[in-house]
């Protein structure tokens, strides 16, 4: 009845309510930060599950899986149990959901069970092609083996992989050609297109051959199948008859099309929301044009502005609003505070070096949780993971309790891969990268043998079975051997474990194999990794099948959505983040940290066209975080590396072209000149 579907739209205000309750058709929302534009999508599919649409045909794409949790959560509250049926989360979440339906996946040549590779087992592999094809630096080696020196010329120095595969990924995120491409952000290819084209079609080999997809296939495949199959398209555009995009301002061309597609050959219900002014991805091929051309692309669509900001103080918005405004290109936005004064105005704080900046950090989190608040409504966001480590240091000291969202996460550490690796042969006995990790595990065996060992296994009927034979035996080098007999019967032990059903015995059991050996010789603070190899055991227990923990596991690797399935991210920590992995969040108290010139803004950005500007709405989004108070701190002195000459810095230009009136100064050292 008319209460039920009204209760959808209590918390609301007017304009947010029109647009969650929006009629059918293509609508936009279009608001500055903190204005509800979460909230209102979250509403949105709580209003049409109240309408009678089935909570299964909606797609609603996030831009982490933390945000798509969260969001579940919520509707949860408003809908009940019909939440977990909503499609919710990234798109290569969505993505690897589909494909692997047997129809689609086999449509498209690759078996349901494929690998997801991460993105270092993705740069690995294009390694490998490099090297195969002779453009790396052991293919250098040998030429010059053969004595010559001079063809380095023409043919150009060993190629970078990283650079390779940040060049392949972007071509296909911006669903641009590899030569525009490489002439536009990648002037060191330049010249080598036909080099980058081979080493292309090499790594698809190989991907191939190991059934095994890296982020951007999922994407790209998903793509292709709606392009080759019209009759899979539209079976997928009937089944979501509504689809929703919290973040557009971050999409890349190739999601944008998927969605598009979707929506052009369905029911043509779509909803986005974005703020063109807090668009940061664009090394990862996001476009912010995607959102500023919306209304072109989707002429009569309905725009709704939301322009109360209902999370920070109106002391703070000042000082947000004044910041973005520097920026010249976006949508004109207005952004007033919902809430009371609360004179205290953003506080810019410079010290004399970088141990001072951190313990003035420390002593203002220390007078602030004295004075009652909680550590976890309170971060310290940077624009380099690096910047955090001086920072890292004093919290341990002082005992304070910190969770990081940059650098290493808990996924990409060695120790988590490897156990990872074995589960990846059991689920899939094609995925080369993972046998090549376990073999390489082992001592005596390096990568000529590792090799040598696949050639005999893989190309079999099942590579877990020939593991086990003479033949494999025999393609091991013989001081290798006992080292090799033990993993093969390992590797059995694990795989007898879990049928396919029991994922955290196969956990286990590797805890319970020859690795842990290994591990202890292998790495630094063993004690440590086994545990957190049993909180892998913990995590794997809330799974009945092998295959969805490892496709999960591998997805939390994405940096779309990174460390979202940590086992036991403790609630009441202090956050330390890049402001990447801030998006969309809100704390208490924020601090920005290193605010200076070649950090924040970064050197190598403001050299590039465009770079600026996006420096400007990375730092844009930082400050917008900050619910009721914001420390900028600076530090005047600072030797690059802890080493090295100690160089004069200058106070970032973000903080400099502000009106002073709006934020306090502090000078906490006596030689410190302020902002
Ligand atoms: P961002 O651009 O940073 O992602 P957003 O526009 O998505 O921000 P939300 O995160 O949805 O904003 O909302 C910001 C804060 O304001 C949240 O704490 C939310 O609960 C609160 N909020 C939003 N709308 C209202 C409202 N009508 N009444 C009270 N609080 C609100
Ligand atoms: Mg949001």
């Amino acid at each position: 009845g008319r209460s039920d579907w009204e209760a959808m739209l209590v918390g609301l205000n007017e304009v947010q309510r029109l647009a969650a309750a929006a009629p059918d058709g293509v609508n936009l929302i279009l608001a500055g930060p903190g204005s509800g534009k979460t909230r209102v999508i979250t509403h949105r599919v709580a209003w049409l599950i109240g309408q009678g649409v089935a909570p299964e045909s909606i797609l609603l794409t996030t831009f982490t899986r933390r945000a798509a949790r969260e969001m579940v959560a919520r509707l949860s509250s408003l809908v009940g149990p019909a939440a977990d049926q909503v499609w919710a989360g990234t798109f290569h979440q969505i993505a690897n959901r589909l494909l692997r339906r047997r129809e689609f996946a086999e449509a498209l040549g690759y078996q349901s069970n494929f690998s997801i590779l991460d993105a270092e087992d993705a740069l690995d592999l294009v390694a490998q092609a490099i090297d195969e094809l002779g453009l790396g630096t052991r293919g250098r080696s040998s030429t010059r083996r053969g004595g010559s020196e001079s063809g380095c010329g023409e043919a150009g120095g060993p190629l970078k992989p990283s650079t390779v595969q940040a060049a392949l990924s972007l071509a296909l995120n911006t669903r641009t050609g590899l030569p525009r491409i490489v002439e536009e952000r990648f002037p060191e290819l330049s010249g080598r297109i036909e080099q980058v084209e081979a080493i292309a079609r090499t790594y698809a080999a190989k991907k191939r051959a190991a059934n095994a997809m890296d982020y951007d296939d999922l994407l790209v495949q998903w793509m292709r199948l709606m392009e080759q199959r019209p009759d899979a398209r539209d079976r997928m555009a009937r089944e979501f008859t509504h689809l929703l995009v919290d973040e557009m301002q971050d999409t890349n061309t190739l999601q944008i099309e998927i969605v598009e597609t979707l929506a052009a050959a369905g029911a043509g219900n779509l909803t986005a929301v974005g703020d063109d002014a807090q668009s940061i991805y664009r090394f990862r091929g996001a476009n912010y044009d995607n959102l500023l051309k919306f209304p072109e692309r989707h002429p009569g669509c309905r725009v709704f502005r939301l322009e109360i900001n209902y999370r920070s103080t109106p002391e703070i918005v000042a000082f947000t609003n004044d910041s973005i405004r520097h920026n010249v290109e976006g949508f004109p936005k207005t952004l007033i505070s919902a809430r009371p004064a609360s004179h205290l105005k953003p506080l810019a704080a410079a010290t004399s070096n970088a141990y001072e900046e951190s313990d003035l950090i420390c002593q203002l989190i220390q007078e602030a949780v004295e004075a009652g608040r909680r550590l976890g409504e309170i971060a310290v966001l940077y624009r380099n993971h690096h910047d955090s480590i001086v920072l890292q240091g004093d919290l341990v000291t002082r005992g304070l309790k910190y969770t990081v969202r940059s650098g290493l996460r808990f996924f990409e550490q060695a120790h988590i891969k490897d156990v990872l690796a074995h589960l990846r042969v059991l689920s899939n006995p094609r995925d080369e990268t993972a046998w090549r990790r376990l073999l390489l595990l082992l001592p005596g065996i390096g990568p000529a043998a590792a090799s040598r060992i696949l050639e005999t296994i893989l190309p079999t009927a099942n590579p877990l079975d020939t593991l086990a034979t003479a033949e494999a035996m025999a393609s091991a080098p013989p001081r290798a051997r006992g080292r090799f007999a033990a993993f093969v019967a390992d590797l059995a032990q694990i795989r007898a474990a879990d049928p396919g059903n029991r994922p955290a015995e196969a956990v286990h059991a590797v805890l319970k194999s020859g690795y842990t050996e290994i591990l202890k010789q292998k790495y630094e603070h063993p004690e440590q990794r086994l545990k957190d190899i049993e909180q892998l055991g913990v995590l794997a227990a809330r799974y009945d099948a092998l295959d969805r923990l490892v496709a999960d596991l591998l997805l939390a690797g994405d940096v779309y959505g990174m460390d979202t399935l940590e086992p036991d991210e403790p609630a009441e920590t202090l956050v330390l983040s890049t402001v990447h992995q801030a998006k969309g969040l809100e704390w208490s108290m924020v601090f920005v940290m290193r605010l200076i010139e070649e950090s924040f803004p970064n050197a190598r950005a403001v050299i590039e066209p465009g770079g600026l500007d996006e420096e400007r709405r990375i730092f844009y989004v930082a400050i917008t975080r900050a619910k009721d108070e914001l420390i900028l701190t600076y530090p005047h002195l600072l030797s690059r590396g802890g080493r090295g000459p100690v160089v004069l810095t200058k106070p970032s230009r973000f903080l400099q072209e502000i009106d002073v009136n709006l934020y306090e100064r502090a000078i906490v050292s006596r030689d410190v000149e302020p902002f």
